[in-house]
């Protein structure tokens, strides 16, 4: 059997915020937060030296594409994709998770009790016709 990769501290997978986003108080979901030489590095580290995959909160289109440049795994999110992100994503082979059930349960908490921040339900209802 092979040896299954893990980092030091046991991790399978590495996720990385290559954007800002909904849940996060200071910032906002098309906000780039690392560059591609940045993220490059993550990936040197983790999936290129031991194949610990590794995948990106991605909302923003530059954000998205410094990942795929950079050769992420998988964009979780993609709220702004575009076409050029798109036809980078083809030709990297990265996966694209969605998660368009993540704005929706945001929006039911936020209904069933007050415990959702004022600033996500705000920045929710601002991207959810986008995502
Ligand atoms: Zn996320």
């Amino acid at each position: 059997m092979r040896n299954h990769a893990k980092s030091r501290a046991g991790a399978d997978i590495i996720k990385v915020h290559a954007t800002g986003g909904v849940l996060s108080p200071t910032d906002h979901p098309e906000f780039t937060q690392f560059s591609q030489e940045e993220l490059h590095v993550m990936l040197e580290e983790a999936s290129f030296r031991k194949g610990i995959k590794v995948m990106a909160h991605a909302q923003g289109a530059e954000g998205i594409k410094n990942a795929v440049r950079a050769g992420i795994h998988s964009i979780e999110h993609g709220i702004f994709l575009d076409d050029e992100a798109i036809e980078l994503m083809l030709e990297h082979g990265t996966y694209l998770v969605p998660t368009l059930l993540a704005p929706v349960a945001v929006l039911e908490s936020a209904e069933k009790n007050d415990d959702m921040p004022e600033y996500g339900i705000r920045k929710c209802r601002e991207v959810i016709e986008q995502h």
